[in-house]
């Protein structure tokens, strides 16, 4: 089909210095684990988003000293020819399809802890990092301050020598430009501190200098954080804010404009749990004003609708995007080809970002299970394999590995029945959904609730049997697939059974009144008293959104928790609104607790430190340290117990009882994937469903193949079992 003619504007060209923009769709940089160490994951996963259609794409952050070192994250860096030739894949391939390629030059100043290169970074003034852990910079001297400058423009060059178009001096999230900006940072009285333009000096020196040496070859970027969001302490946007893009403008010819600091940048990359499409152009729309080049900003930009409204009234330019483009990287594509329903949407949840934050590569994504497997296993999001077999499949469970399982494997042209007892497609997420916040959530079901109505139409054979009879292993070894496929998910504890003490607690059973699992709270058949306590031992969103839902209706809410409360969206970046959001509610936390006893109407709760700091040996049956004297009740009228989860693989640890069955009702296997294989993130679930649709024809598809592993050898110039070129295995 044509594109929608109202989505035109969003294909227009625009030039950016010396370089043309083929589209308006630009992916910015962004992290994903790749660097400049796994050279095929960082080129495969980059220039499949420009196949895809996206007109620029960018490195993430890159170091442009051994000073500046963000270990244990992984950013890429620029530091020698041999990281130029690692990245010169990545510009290579991006070049193929026509698109621009971006480099973000990163000096992190007082947030370089260095752990890797054990250097001493440098920055305005000696204080330390409110966001790296015991991290202090030198205060830089009028000669560290050229030194510095030097660094950017040799690592300019070799970006230029790599191929980059586009060349970033990067500032916003607090980083070294902005430390100098802002007067938060920035305690100096000499020529680069105190008044404006003197804490401007640098930024605008660093650009000068970077221009006048690849200007005339690359564009030259700036991403600057046009207001910190603390007042007059840091940088704010109708004040210094533009006043900085007033003086800048004419050393530089684009502009990536967001908001927020380092400490909280989930302010930028904002989960829709607080945040919605849009969300920083009441602030980026003035620098569109101010300035006279070109600027673009991120916004979890997904709908054509309101990204073509955002280039037509005028706030940006130029949609930037970082999470839109891992969840679709066809996404401009799918506009362009008239069919924007095909769009996976990003559902805001950070996933993305938290796997990163930990220090784990690859990036992966709830919506898109190729993300970061673009290379390693040669996954292409589009693309599929034509089935191996003329096998048939049944599937029980569409939550989101059933769904996806199935999803792919009727992509490859394989005949499928995905049976589930619920009444919608879509399992856990249907719950998930409604918690206060998630509702975006809900697009992780609805893409695949129409790819699978979409696909089945086209597939004579299959069939999505919803509202069935909950199947049983007769049903199963009756029902006549070739292969089988079980995704039954997994349920919340009902009896306290937890990750402390690996123990049910006594006194909790979820057949009780007053005693309720997320699962019985979803169904609301139970009746909740005035005062709530959420027994948690559960990392995660659930104790938290379930307070949060609870408080809202008019509770008075209580968390005893055994582990940090959201601790997980620390990484996330859920965490500072989220404990915002439990203050504004009035949400006591009770933290380092366990419970030894609920009874009606009370729980015992004990600190996890009570017994002492002194360790001995005492003998055997004897602890080595003193009794727990600690245990204190505390009322409730009724208790929500978040303690763990337990797979439901009782249907199929059924099936593998009753192998010997398997060949009379010729059934070839029998396999567990997602929550029913072990609990896990909605992304790890529908990764499981991707992969074994993957690899069904392999021997054993219950267990993953190897994927190509981008190490060093010792003594080997090459990476085995690669070619060094990018194959889809379609
Ligand atoms: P996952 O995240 O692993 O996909 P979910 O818990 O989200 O798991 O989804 C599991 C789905 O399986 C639910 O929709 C549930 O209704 C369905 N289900 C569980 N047991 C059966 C069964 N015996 N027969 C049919 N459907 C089942
Ligand atoms: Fe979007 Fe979540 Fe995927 Fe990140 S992990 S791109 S936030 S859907």
């Amino acid at each position: 089909m044509a594109r929608d003619p109202k989505y035109d504007i969003l294909f227009e060209p625009i030039e950016i210095g010396p370089k043309t923009l083929r589209n308006r769709f630009y992916q910015v940089p962004h992290c994903i684990g790749a660097g400049t160490d796994r050279p095929g994951f960082q080129a495969a996963h980059r220039s499949l988003k420009c196949e895809g259609g996206w007109g620029a794409v960018n490195t993430e952050y890159i170091s442009i000293h051994p000073e500046s070192d963000d270990c244990h994250r992984v950013s890429a860096r620029i530091w020698d020819e041999g990281d130029v030739r690692n990245l010169r894949a990545m510009t290579e391939a991006v070049h193929k399809h026509g698109s621009l390629c971006g480099v973000e030059l990163w000096y992190g100043g007082a947030h370089a802890p260095g752990m890797e290169t054990r250097q001493t970074a440098r920055g305005p003034s000696q204080l330390a990092s409110e966001f790296e852990t015991m991290t202090y910079c030198k205060e830089m001297d009028l000669d560290d301050i050229q030194m510095v400058q030097q660094f950017y423009v040799d690592a300019a060059k070799r970006s230029r020598d790599a191929g980059f178009d586009i060349i970033y001096v990067y500032g916003s999230h607090s980083y070294l430009p902005l430390q100098f900006l802002s007067p938060y940072y920035n305690k100096r009285t000499d020529a680069y501190g105190g008044s404006f333009e003197n804490r401007a000096r640098f930024w605008i020196e660093t650009l000068d200098k970077v221009k006048a040496a690849v200007g005339d070859e690359c564009a030259i970027a700036t991403r600057f954080a046009v207001d910190t969001l603390y007042g007059d302490a840091g940088v704010e946007v109708e004040r210094e804010g533009l006043k900085f893009v007033e003086l800048a403008d004419p050393y530089l010819d684009l502009w990536d404009v967001n908001v927020g600091d380092i400490a909280e940048w989930g302010e930028d990359a904002g989960p829709s749990r607080f945040y919605k499409t849009g969300h920083q152009l009441d602030w980026q729309k003035y620098v569109t004003q101010t300035s006279t080049k070109p600027v673009l900003g991120v916004g979890r930009f997904t709908d054509p609708e309101v990204m073509a409204g955002v280039i037509r009234s005028g706030q940006l330019d130029i949609i930037g995007a970082a999470r839109p483009s891992i969840a679709d990287p066809y996404l401009p594509n799918k506009i362009d080809e008239g069919r924007p329903e095909d769009i996976r949407t990003c559902i805001g949840c950070n996933v993305c970002i938290s796997r990163w934050e930990i220090g784990g590569p690859p990036m992966i994504c709830t919506q898109n299970a190729t993300a970061g497997e673009e290379y390693r296993r040669g996954w292409h999001p589009e693309k599929f394999q034509k089935a191996g077999s003329d096998d048939s499949f049944l599937v029980v469970g569409a939550g989101p590995a059933g769904a996806e399982a199935s999803r792919v494997l009727l992509e490859r042209g394989y005949t499928v029945h995905l049976v589930d007892k619920a009444e919608k497609v879509g399992g856990y997420v249907n719950d998930v959904a409604t918690l206060p916040g998630l509702a975006e959530w809900s697009y992780h079901r609805d893409y695949r609730e129409f790819q699978l109505e979409k696909l089945m139409k086209k597939s004579k054979q299959s069939q999505l049997a919803l509202g069935a009879k909950p199947l049983t292993a007769d049903d199963i070894l009756e029902y006549g697939a070739d292969k089988v496929i079980i995704a039954t998910g997994a349920h919340w504890n009902t009896n306290g059974l937890n990750a402390l003490t690996k123990e049910p607690v006594v006194g909790i059973d979820a057949d009780l009144p007053y005693i309720l699992t997320p699962e019985q709270v979803f169904e609301g058949k139970k009746e909740i008293g005035k005062r709530v306590m959420i027994l948690n031992a559960d990392p995660y969103y659930m104790a938290p959104s379930l307070a949060e839902k609870m408080a809202k209706a008019g509770h008075e809410v209580t968390i005893a928790s055994g582990v940090s409360v959201g601790g997980y969206m620390e990484f996330t970046l859920e965490h500072p609104n989220l404990h915002r959001m439990m203050h504004e509610q009035k949400i006591e936390i009770i933290g380092d607790v366990w419970a030894s006893e609920v009874q009606e109407g009370r729980i015992e709760l004990y600190s996890l430190y009570g017994e002492g700091s002194v360790r001995e040996y005492r003998g055997p049956g004897n602890l080595p340290r003193n009794e727990n004297t600690t245990h204190k009740w505390h009322e409730f009228d009724t208790l929500i117990v978040v303690t763990g989860r337990t797979s439901n693989v009782g249907l199929y640890n059924e099936l593998k009882a009753r192998k010997d069955e398997w060949a009379a009702n010729d059934i070839k296997g029998v396999y567990v994937i997602g929550d029913a294989w072990a609990p896990k993130l909605i992304a790890d679930a529908t990764f499981d469903g991707h992969r074994i649709a993957r690899e069904i024809e392999e021997e054993n598809p219950q267990y993953p193949l190897p994927y190509k592993r981008e190490v060093h050898v010792w003594g080997q110039a090459y990476i085995p079992g690669s070619n060094h070129e990018i194959e889809y295995k379609v």
